[in-house]
């Protein structure tokens, strides 16, 4: 399946990231939820409207309803009832006469017109009229912000929380939505101790596992953390067992460099088909994809940043693909680069800046400085990337550059 494993040199982005989601079937099974839990979940059918939103003609204002044609030969209107939301007027507006009506209220098929309270005096039951009025002035049409039948959104939809907003206000109380998928995640390596942890001299604390699951929680998967895992190849091979067991997908990190990868090359070449891929993107160059046997694998590599942009530029749109989500179009914008940027050709540059507006109100980028693959302070400071083309050299302060903005996923 997966071809690359012996490709000499390295593989350029887009071709990586086709040849994953070329191989990567998306579930198809479906279940009914409440709206309530339905918030990062993905549509498996499309919705279209049962009614008419809203569902009546009704007042945009505090006011009073008439039909315009009483104002032609006089302005003061005779007040003869009321609309409130809720409690819509019952009897017949005539001409000559209004009622006083509330923002929502159902306007009465008997009126045609809305004036707000503030351009009115009332005596009594008479109400003038102070301004001129045009025909169907403040009235919140049936069917203006979503028509009956009309499609809502489509199989594939990721629901934000906005779109929860606009099932409810359709009166849709579950929806059906893609089964959820479940994710393993395992850190490899001796020198990793979990934060609370002794460390010992030459060790560390382990942190992809916990960016990465707090990167999955915004998926809406379900995370198994299988922890920290030894260098070691029966321990490494009992791990990704019992994880292709347990779940739709494995992403593990660490091991997948030279130096250290071979046990996990070595029980990954054993379980499945499995590529480890050469990307000419930095950071992040060993990654390894494909299949265990129930389970697809991503192997990020161990270094923090490299692991977490090889995770959100790869993995992630892997994962959209799995859920059956509609593909995210990731938008380029043309930006001057306030600072100049080190990069030698060969590699595309995902490069970790900050997106601001400087003092003649332009939008400029500005790099968060050392771009080395361990610190991931690169990271936590930034709120875009600067994407630098492959062949692309080094880059002069106020050059535009091509910058993407981190989206809700590592934010
Ligand atoms: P490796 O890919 O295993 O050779 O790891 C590359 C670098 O990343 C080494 O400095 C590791 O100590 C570090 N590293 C590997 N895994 C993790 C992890 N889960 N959290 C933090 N650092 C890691
Ligand atoms: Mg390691």
């Amino acid at each position: 399946m997966v071809d690359c494993c012996s490709a000499p040199g390295l593989i350029p982005f887009e071709q990586a990231m086709e040849r994953m989601l070329t191989a990567i079937k998306p579930i198809t099974e479906s279940e009914f939820i409440p709206l309530t839990s339905a918030l990062n979940r993905v549509l498996a059918s499309k919705v279209s409207s049962p009614l008419n939103v809203p569902p009546h003609n009704n007042s945009a204002m505090d006011g009073y309803a008439f039909k315009l044609a009483s104002l032609e030969k006089q302005n003061t209107l005779t007040l003869v009832g009321k609309s409130m939301a809720g409690a819509p007027f019952q009897g017949v507006c005539n001409l000559g006469e209004c009622i006083r009506i509330m923002t929502g209220a159902k306007l009465p098929n008997c009126c045609d017109t809305v004036e707000m309270q503030e351009n009115c005096q009332t005596n009594e039951d008479n109400v003038t009229f102070l301004e001129e009025r045009k025909f169907n002035d403040n009235i919140r049409f049936s069917g203006e912000d979503i028509a009956i039948n009309q499609q809502v959104f489509d199989q594939g939809k990721k629901l934000s929380a906005i779109d929860i907003g606009v099932l409810a206000s359709l009166g849709v109380p579950q929806v059906e939505v893609f089964r959820k998928i479940t994710v393993a995640v395992l850190a490899t390596g001796d020198e990793l101790k979990s934060p609370g942890e002794k460390l010992n001299e030459g060790d560390i604390f382990e942190s992809n596992s916990h960016a990465l699951t707090a990167m999955l929680g915004k998926l809406n998967v379900n995370v198994i953390n299988f922890g920290i895992i030894a260098d070691d190849e029966q321990a490494i091979r009992a791990a990704f067992q019992q994880a292709d067991q347990e779940a739709d997908v494995v992403i593990s990190s660490g091991g997948v460099s030279v130096g250290d990868a071979d046990y996990t090359k070595l029980v990954l070449e054993q379980l499945g088909e499995i590529g480890f891929w050469k990307i000419a993107m930095k950071p992040g160059k060993p990654f390894a994809f494909g299949k265990l046997a129930n389970s697809y694998f991503f192997g990020l590599p161990g270094n923090p940043v490299s692991a977490l942009v090889t995770a959100h530029q790869l993995a992630v749109p892997a994962l959209l693909k799995l859920q059956s989500a509609q593909p995210k179009n990731k938008q380029l914008l043309k930006i001057k680069t306030a600072t100049p940027l080190n990069k030698r050709p060969g590699r595309m540059d995902f490069q970790r800046a900050v997106l601001s507006t400087n003092e003649q109100g332009e939008m400029v980028v500005t790099s968060t400085g050392s771009q080395g693959s361990g610190i991931l302070t690169s990271m936590s400071n930034a709120n875009c990337y600067i994407v630098l083309a492959s062949n692309q050299g080094k880059v002069a302060a106020n050059e535009i550059v091509d910058v993407q903005l981190f989206d809700e996923v590592i934010q």
